[in-house]
């Protein structure tokens, strides 16, 4: 039973730690992704500005090597003099310039009438530039009218593929600029230096960590992909089959942030875009955008999301490892805690209980104590109160209680008890010793007050051995008198003597014939009262019969009595109010209580037989009897 209890409440409380644990590790994991989520944005934030910052740098570099080689001695002397060997210079100069900056495609020149004379391509692949042999003809193309257009020492940029026929393009479509200067002596335009970049090449060098999900794409103004790490199609713009991929299109609450607002970045349908305009970028305004999908932006998430994981499945297992004994040891303290308030209601019941320690110092006692003895916990705590208590009866009857504690761990008995205010209580006492490890831990005194009780049974027991009429005892007490001190004879024959006087009103018939019965009662009652005050307190005086009275005298000899009798006769006699006497025997008591009585009898009736109111003696040895 108790322990399908435990495990209820075991499985309870882990239903409880579940839900728990639960609610917070979801709260935490939303908290920790959304946080993720807010650093991989800021992440793409700061590789932006890197990005716009090496963007500069790279046209600065590009720039200045297109404006050196358009100035170099070794294109000086081709355009004057070309020749192979002239020529052999060239490419030699352009090649070492590829070599050296090793992200250019390719590196040439164009003399005045349109002929591309000289050709570097740069293999990334290789790391090496080779020279192209041959001649092309561009001078029928748009581009070649756009290098004319430029004036002396402008540095143009032409984005190549824009200006040919689409269906002429290599595919996949290698997005490249043409970053174009003249070359010109005294005036006279001699040709034009074309550096080719790939733009893909470029967009890396972008890039300083190399993540690729932090690689920024370069999207012209109309919303359409220039270049970047992505698997979207580039010129859409340009292309019909690809015509629908614009970022206008796909994230238009994007798109209208670009344009409009100061934000940095804009989450749409669950993606995280990053961006920055970047005027001029190779001659057009551009931005740069970091897309972060939501798989990307999870992934990022992952490493501490799975830790959280980690972490709340081990807070799991370590509250499920401290439940079981925490959940045992709450039934554990909530079963005492019924046991100690079922003891507390037990203390504060009818019984006073006071609690000491091992010598008997008060440790604690309850209500009913307080307002029994009249003493409260405070003034009782730290005394020996039994001995207080029990002071009434006398140290011998303290040092036999405790003893008898001692040897049987338990006393209990009537015993009269004493308040500080003086009450007699008379109390049913048990002290009752608590053993622990063999030894007496403490006592626990439980004092019941019978004091009312007591008193009605005297009471009753008064009324059930008195005479109704003078109060004196009757008959029935008198004999258990007489076999009291005729036990007391039989065990101290030597030093104890009673005498036994039985009295008897003279001619009483003629008082009732005479006065009426009820003047006969009260004549009756009248004897008894001066029987009463004559007599002894230590003498016992009893009614015995309608006018017969028995007195017991202890520790009085017969001659003594006979003095005392005689006494009690001449007071009758002499009383005012009495017209009658009274006639007496006495006699000696022994361990036979029938022949002292018989004896006493015997002298009664002498009494009698000699006149009546006198006093006869009529000893138990007498042969008489
Ligand atoms: P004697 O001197 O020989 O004792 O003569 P007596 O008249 O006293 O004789 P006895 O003792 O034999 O009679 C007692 C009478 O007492 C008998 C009875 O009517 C009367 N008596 C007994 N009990 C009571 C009582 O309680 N009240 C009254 N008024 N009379 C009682
Ligand atoms: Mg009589
Ligand atoms: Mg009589």
């Amino acid at each position: 039973m108790r322990y399908t209890k435990i495990i209820v409440a075991f499985l309870m409380a882990c239903a409880l730690i579940t839900i728990g644990i639960v609610s917070f590790y979801s709260y935490r994991y939303e908290q920790v992704k959304e946080n993720s989520h807010l650093q991989s944005i800021h992440e793409a934030i700061k590789q932006l500005s890197f990005s716009e910052n090496e963007y500069r740098n790279l046209r600065d570099q590009i720039f200045s090597t297109i404006s050196l080689l358009s100035h170099s001695s070794s294109t000086y002397r081709y355009v004057e003099s070309p020749s192979d060997n002239t020529r052999n210079q060239l490419q030699l100069s352009l090649a070492s310039a590829a070599n050296g900056q090793k992200w250019f495609d390719s590196i040439g020149f164009i003399d005045a009438e349109g002929r591309g004379t000289v050709n570097i391509n740069y293999l990334p692949s290789t790391h090496k530039a080779n020279v192209l042999e041959g001649v092309v003809d561009v001078s029928r193309s748009e581009f070649f009218q756009y290098l004319q257009s430029l004036t002396e020492d402008e540095i143009g940029v032409w984005a190549e593929e824009l200006s040919s026929d689409i269906d002429t393009f290599a595919k996949p479509y290698t997005p490249a600029i043409q970053v174009v200067t003249p070359v010109s002596i005294l005036g006279i335009r001699k040709g034009y230096i074309v550096i080719s970049v790939d733009m893909s090449i470029l967009a890396n060098k972008l890039n300083y960590v190399h993540r690729t999900d932090l690689s920024p794409a370069i999207v012209g103004d109309n919303g359409y992909l220039i270049t970047g790490t992505t698997t979207l199609p580039f010129y859409g713009d340009v292309t019909n089959q690809d015509h629908g991929f614009d970022l206008a299109k796909s994230f238009p609450k994007t798109w209208e942030a670009m344009k409009t607002s100061d934000v940095q970045y804009v989450m749409e349908e669950m993606n995280a875009i990053v961006f920055k305009p970047v005027d001029k970028f190779f001659g057009q305004n551009v931005h740069l955008v970091i897309r972060l999908t939501p798989q990307q932006l999870n992934d990022r998430a992952s490493h501490e999301l799975n830790d959280l994981v980690k972490e709340g499945f081990f807070v799991f297992m370590i509250m499920l490892v401290f439940a079981l004994p925490t959940v045992s040891m709450s039934l554990h303290y909530y079963h005492r805690n019924i046991e100690s308030k079922l003891a507390r209601a037990a203390l504060d019941g009818m019984t006073a209980v006071m609690i000491s320690d091992k010598s008997h110092q008060v440790i604690m006692v309850n209500g009913e104590f307080e307002t029994m003895i009249g003493l409260t916990s405070k003034q009782v705590r730290g005394h020996n109160a039994l001995k207080t208590l029990l002071s009434h009866n006398g140290m011998e009857f303290i040092l036999n209680v405790l003893e008898q504690v001692d040897k049987n761990n338990l006393w209990e008995g009537e015993v009269e008890c004493v308040t500080p205010e003086g009450q007699l209580l008379t109390t049913i006492m048990r002290i009752q010793a608590i053993i622990e490890a063999n030894k007496v831990s403490y006592y626990i005194t439980s004092i019941v007050d019978i004091s009312e009780r007591k008193e009605l049974e005297n009471k009753l027991r008064e009324l059930s051995e008195k005479d109704s009429l003078t109060h004196l005892w009757n008959r029935r007490k008198f004999e258990r008198e007489l076999n009291l001190q005729t036990q007391l004879i039989e065990r101290y024959p030597n030093d104890y003597s009673a005498c036994l006087c039985l009295i008897d009103i003279d001619y009483f018939k003629r008082v009732n014939d005479e006065q009426g019965h009820d003047q006969g009662d009260r004549v009756i009652i009248k004897v008894a009262q001066v029987l009463s005050e004559k007599l002894r307190v230590t003498d016992f005086l009893a009614r015995i019969g309608g006018e017969e009275f028995a007195v017991i005298m202890p520790h009085t000899s017969t001659l003594e009595a006979k003095v005392v009798v005689e006494r009690l006769r001449l007071a009758i006699e002499l009383d005012e109010s009495l017209t009658i006497t009274i006639s007496a025997g006495i006699s000696d008591l022994s361990q036979d209580s029938m022949r002292s009585y018989k004896c006493a009898d015997i002298a009664l009736y002498e009494s009698k037989t000699l006149g009546r109111n006198q006093v006869s003696l009529c000893l138990t040895t007498d042969e008489v009897a």
